[in-house]
């Protein structure tokens, strides 16, 4: 009956995030018959709406997969006709009950008949920091209801905090209601194709584990790259800034992921375990280790481009960061001395996310002096490119062909779009479908979550006490040179700056 019977509630279903992402990923999830066979969505939000109405929203943005084209507005059809929305506030225990009802008026008969007990995923999308109060009432209706349900398993979206008291608050009001095993806390990056598959590239490839440590491997670097700014929406960026929105969660989860120990199984627990230590064994971030940055306006081509400070919703004073750049050590036997470099910013001239591993220089390599003074040219590199064009390459040294020597370096490209013809399912299917499905692989523990907070805390109190002033780029270039000098200082090159990309 678990499996059978599941009631998904999206709470705040008015916003941008349950239209953009969890209605189509639901769908997505229903046309591959990914979902229970009885299943009901209700959207929850204080706006009033009909059923009807929000079908029309949702409608606009579903889409079928290109190779699936077939029965698709059919197939639309049917999902919308089981969402259905209730309007109500959500610190009322009464509204809660009401929709309480009304989920069961759409249960299967026959769940009641058989004693069955239906199943709830609850999405909670209204900010949980601001609104934890909300939240802790959200769980506490849940939790009142949950003894008549065969689960209830909360979904949860960031921002868990901005440091670690409150987010050690936000844990507090969570547990409150709900036991570990139902929180499911999402980092949307641990869902994206080539973070999940890179366990699998280094754990199912012999050529690969033998070379993860420090004997082998010269830096790490994680990089993250928006080719647009806040846009009128740095009211809520303002209160995090880029470390939190972007370092703190998804660039360290990659991290912990990257460097961990064999976990003992695929468990979720096992894996889990084995990150927590990663985090737990990361020393201090020092403050001469980090860089910040601010986009200012910028002119190209006669077109203007706003600085941040430009966005009506931001303070005309802010100091908070929309780039960053740290370098950050694990004090562990495998990955001693080995920097692990993360830059993250807005308003770059690209759009990335990838992962790059730079392995040492071939020792006594005899053909040195086929790169004159530039040994780093020679360095191998793994470059797992997140987004977009997701790809996997390894950087080699290779002879032109000719009858000179002369070496170049050259890409062992794995490109997905040409490899695989299929389409790379959202983060967000991924995720809701182990949530329904209770995987907690890819899920945030509230262990992980201290620790991530632990380490960034400090180093964010001093910025902000110290009122350090970012480094100001201009909309659309490479970001503030202090992340060169930071990087220099590691005897590190930003790989996504070189002459061979
Ligand atoms: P949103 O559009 O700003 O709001 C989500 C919901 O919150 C709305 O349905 C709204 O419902 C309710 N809400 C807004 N202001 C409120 C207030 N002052 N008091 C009480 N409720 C309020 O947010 P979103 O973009 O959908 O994001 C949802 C969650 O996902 C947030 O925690 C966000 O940080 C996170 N997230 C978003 C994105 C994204 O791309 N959008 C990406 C990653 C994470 P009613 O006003 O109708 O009640």
């Amino acid at each position: 009956a678990d499996e059978s019977t599941v009631t998904i509630t999206v709470v705040g279903a008015s916003g941008d995030l349950a239209k953009k992402k969890i209605f189509p990923a639901l769908f997505a999830l229903y046309y591959e018959d990914c979902l229970p066979e009885h299943f009901t969505i209700f959207g929850y939000a204080r706006s009033k709406m009909t059923d009807a109405e929000l079908r029309n929203i949702v409608s606009r943005t579903l889409t079928c997969r290109i190779d699936k084209r077939e029965n698709c507005s059919e197939k639309m059809e049917q999902f919308l006709s089981r969402c259905f929305y209730h309007s109500g506030q959500y610190d009322s225990q009464q509204n809660f009950v009401e929709l309480d009802k009304k989920l069961k008026e759409h249960e299967p008969n026959f769940v009641a008949s058989s004693g069955w007990k239906g199943c709830k995923s609850t999405f909670l999308l209204i900010d949980p920091t601001k609104h934890i109060r909300r939240c802790r009432k959200i769980c506490a209706s849940l939790s009142a209801s949950a003894a008549a349900s065969g689960w209830t398993r909360v979904i949860v979206e960031k921002p868990f905090g901005r440091d670690s008291d409150s987010s050690a608050a936000l844990t507090r009001a969570l547990k409150q209601y709900l036991e570990e095993d139902q929180i499911f806390r999402i980092d949307h990056y641990l869902g994206k194709e080539l973070v999940e598959n890179l366990s699998v590239l280094r754990f199912s490839n012999l050529i690969f584990e033998p070379l993860w440590s420090r004997q082998y491997i010269r830096n790490v670097q994680l990089i993250f790259s928006e080719d647009f700014g806040t846009e009128g929406r740095g009211g809520y960026f303002d209160h995090y800034g880029i470390i939190r929105d972007i370092m703190q969660n998804h660039l360290l989860q990659i991290l912990a992921l990257f460097a961990m120990e064999t976990p003992v199984s695929l468990d979720a627990e096992d894996i889990r375990n084995e990150k927590v230590k990663v985090l737990r064994s990361m020393k201090t971030i020092r403050i001469d280790d980090v860089v910040i940055g601010q986009y200012k306006s910028h002119t190209k081509g006669g077109v203007s481009y706003p600085g941040y400070t430009d966005d009506k919703t931001v303070p005309k004073d802010s100091l908070t960061p929309t780039f960053a750049a740290a370098a950050l050590f694990i004090d562990n036997a495998r990955w001693d001395g080995v920097p692990f470099l993360m830059k993250a910013g807005k308003a770059l001239h690209n759009r990335r996310a990838e992962i790059r591993v730079q392995f040492r220089h071939v020792p006594g390599n005899l053909y040195n002096r086929n790169f004159g003074t530039d040994l780093d040219r020679a360095t191998n590199e793994l470059v797992i490119r997140v987004q977009p064009d997701e790809a996997i390459y390894l950087k080699i040294n290779n002879k032109v062909p000719g009858l000179g020597m002369r070496l170049d370096r050259s890409n062992l490209n794995l490109l997905y779009k040409a490899r695989y013809s299929k389409e790379i399912p959202d983060a967000y299917e991924r995720l809701l479908l182990d949530a329904i499905e209770g995987e907690r692989r890819l899920f945030i523990r509230s262990d992980e979550l201290d620790a991530a907070w632990s380490l960034f805390t400090p180093v964010l109190k001093e910025l902000e006490e110290k009122k350090i002033i970012p480094e100001y780029y201009p909309y659309g270039s490479r970001g503030p040179v202090g992340a060169h000098y930071l990087a220099a200082r590691y005897n590190v090159k930003w790989g996504d700056i070189g002459v061979d990309e």
